[in-house]
């Protein structure tokens, strides 16, 4: 019977990519700012059989037979994530972030309606409305920027800004803004132009959940976010929204843009909202936060130059332009990743290069911190970074930084001892 056959016997190209894959993970650095480390459990609950179950509809309310056990699945996740932000309503169901942000919307746009939001370029997201995203095609977008001269956003211009255009929607959040957004100021400007808030908390779900970053709760009708960055509750997407908008945001998800919940997924997410719940991962987003500011400023007091200066959260946005003219973002990654540190190249305010080119670098510490990473290693962390970039083609340093960086995955292992590795 197939069933007793693991992935290894029935398809060991696809089972030695995957431990290729862990290996990787185990001996680099990952400082890619959307990524993390999920726990065992949460992989147990996603490896789980209930991938076998369709179960279109909502606890309780399903259109399929035999969801008992799956509808309690579902009711944990959302329980958990009502205690952990205080949201009136929550959907756990969409397939991922950008999922969750189509379901807002719609839930209360119309095509050729009006999105006002944070420049790509600027650290947006392409699900806020790019020209490459449904965002973009199906809505009328006009975007805010950074201050060139400060990198933070100036909320007195994008009042301005919102008074022009009159928005239906105002987009929060950001992929690469390395500072806090007043969620307060865009709630009051979308008040005046009686257009919809919607909080995009994607890269803080987890600093959110732990109260080391400001909620955006009280102040925006839906908030969406990502379940598998800062927080560490797998793949998953999921919205928040107060009750009067509920069967507006639930009838979007399903039946109007997804089809059947990836139950196993929702199972990853009650189990890491579960983990979000406790001390332990309270103390987590508070070090994930701190080793960003450590970081930060061993790059400021090493000649590198930071978007906004620094950072409030998990993630901070090097603009080489000034300290490495003739390194581009693409250089950068690319020298970094062959001595096993991992960060994405990044476009900076004011870009002249190309997406696909850039001049700037996101550099983020959740992943690092879950593998146990605190002040101290962050610091070697950023001086190796450094060293890289200042000898782009000195064998020596690279062969020298390959070394720390193996000692350090050694020292602090992911998932070694548990029943993952299977090297011992
Ligand atoms: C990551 C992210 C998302 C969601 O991305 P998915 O890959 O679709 O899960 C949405 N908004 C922002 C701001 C993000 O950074």
């Amino acid at each position: 019977m197939v069933f007793e056959k693991s992935l290894e016997q029935i398809a060991p190209d696809t089972s030695q990519a995957i431990d290729q894959e862990r290996e990787r993970q185990e001996s680099t650095l990952g400082m890619i700012a959307s990524e993390n480390h999920v726990s065992k459990a949460v992989l147990e609950a996603q490896g789980s059989v209930l991938t076998n179950k369709y179960a279109e509809g909502y606890p309780g309310n399903r259109y399929y037979g035999g969801c008992q056990h799956v509808d309690t699945v579902e009711d944990q996740a959302i329980q958990r994530a009502k205690e952990l932000f205080g949201a009136e309503h929550v959907n756990v169901q969409p397939h991922s972030g950008t999922q969750a942000n189509m379901g807002v919307y719609f839930s209360v746009l119309n095509p050729g309606d009006k999105i006002l939001s944070l420049s790509l370029s600027h650290g947006g997201h392409l699900s806020h409305g790019h020209n490459v995203n449904f965002s973009g095609q199906l809505y009328e977008v006009e975007q805010y920027e950074v201050d060139p001269d400060t990198g933070y956003i100036d909320y007195d211009d994008l009042a301005d800004h919102a008074n022009q255009f009159d928005p239906d929607i105002i987009v929060s959040g950001s992929s690469a803004y390395p500072r806090e957004f007043e969620y307060n100021r865009i709630a009051e400007t979308a008040k005046e132009v009686n257009a919809y808030h919607l909080a995009d908390i994607a890269h803080v779900t987890g600093l959110v959940a732990a109260d080391v970053h400001k909620s955006p709760v009280g102040h925006a009708e839906f908030i969406t976010g990502s379940t598998h960055k800062t927080i560490r509750a797998g793949r998953g997407g999921i919205i928040m929204c107060q009750e009067e908008y509920a069967d507006d945001i639930d009838s979007a998800i399903f039946p109007g843009s997804q089809g059947g919940p990836l139950m196993h997924n929702v199972a990853g997410k009650a189990a890491g909202f579960g983990e979000a719940q406790t001390d332990h991962f309270v103390e987590y987003a508070e070090q994930v936060v701190s080793n960003a500011k450590v970081l930060a400023d061993v790059f400021n007091d090493l000649g590198l130059s930071l978007v906004s200066g620094g950072t409030d959260k998990h993630l901070m946005l090097v603009d080489l332009r000034e300290s490495h003219p003739d390194l581009t973002g693409k250089e950068a990654e690319s020298i970094l990743s062959d001595v096993g540190i991992i960060v994405n190249k990044n476009t900076v305010p004011g870009e002249t290069r190309s997406p696909m080119v850039t001049s700037g670098i996101r550099v983020g510490t959740p992943s690092l911190t879950t593998r146990g990473f605190e002040e101290k290693e962050m610091e070697v962390v950023g001086e190796l970074i450094i060293d890289v970039l200042d000898n782009p083609d000195d064998e020596a340093v690279h062969n020298r930084v390959v070394e720390s960086v193996n000692d350090l995955c050694d020292e602090f292992p992911i998932y070694a001892g548990t029943p993952l590795d299977d090297s011992t």
